[in-house]
């Protein structure tokens, strides 16, 4: 099974994609996990993406085509994927299909976690990822047991330099300019399925299991 995930920053794509993930047994691929990973490995494309990325713009498509292609050849792709910030452009979601389409496939369903612009700025400043292993949690809707500290890995908690809400603003712009045409996009492939992501985590679950199904 191959999905996408859509929605603004800060919908709960990567939340949903995790949960998905355990539940399919399918790989949760996050561009912006890859890119943070380079960043605190101190790569070359760590260097060249945290310029975009700091901004809150959007890393240009080439560097992300590359790094997506290369991913796709790992053995664990085999039975599929769920993409998180993965495509964000058109000339992003082209090259997806060219590639899917030279191998005979295509996406099964992109999901689109709707969350009003309203509700993001609050839900970017309550965030907070695990400088250890990157795992996200809310100071309201998603506490850890012990405040500042991860509870899988016991590493300290960050704020992301790019959930500022100046930076938030600027990537909800963008999103909107940018990431949003994918719904048309993906509609007219008759593959785009849409669920409320202002309910709790859980129900916004249920939601998509319903969609794939079980
Ligand atoms: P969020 O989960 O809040 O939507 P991500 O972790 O997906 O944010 O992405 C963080 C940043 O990484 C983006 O603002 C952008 O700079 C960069 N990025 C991630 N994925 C892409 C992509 N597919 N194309 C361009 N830039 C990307
Ligand atoms: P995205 O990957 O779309 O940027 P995240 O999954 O990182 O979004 O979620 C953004 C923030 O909102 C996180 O702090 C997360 O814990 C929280 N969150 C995710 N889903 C919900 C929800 N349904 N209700 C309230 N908070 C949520
Ligand atoms: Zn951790």
């Amino acid at each position: 099974m191959k999905i996408i995930m859509l929605g603004a920053p800060g919908a709960g794509k990567g939340t949903q994609a995790k949960m998905l993930a355990a539940k399919y047994e399918i790989p949760h691929i996050s561009t912006g996990d890859i890119f943070r990973a380079n960043i605190k490995n101190g790569t070359e494309l760590g260097a060249k993406a945290k310029e975009y990325m700091d901004k809150g713009l959007l890393v240009p498509d080439e560097l992300v085509v590359d790094l997506i292609m290369d991913r796709f050849k790992a053995d664990d792709c085999k039975k599929g994927y769920i993409l998180d910030g993965f495509p964000r452009t058109i000339p992003q979601a082209e090259a997806l299909d060219k590639a899917l389409t030279a191998v005979g496939e295509s996406i099964d369903y992109a999901i689109n976690v709707e969350v009003p612009d309203e509700n993001i700025v609050n839900r970017m400043s309550g965030r907070r990822a695990c400088v250890g292993c990157g795992a996200t949690y809310h100071i309201k809707y998603s506490p850890t047991k012990v405040e500042g500290k991860c509870d899988t890995c016991g590493a300290d908690l960050i704020i992301r330099d790019d959930d500022k809400p100046e930076t938030v603003l600027n990537r909800l712009n963008i999103y909107h300019e940018q990431t949003q045409p994918l719904i048309d996009y993906y509609s007219a492939k008759g593959v785009m399925k849409e669920v409320d992501g202002t309910v709790d985590m859980n129900d916004v679950f249920d939601a998509i299991v319903a969609i794939l199904g079980e």
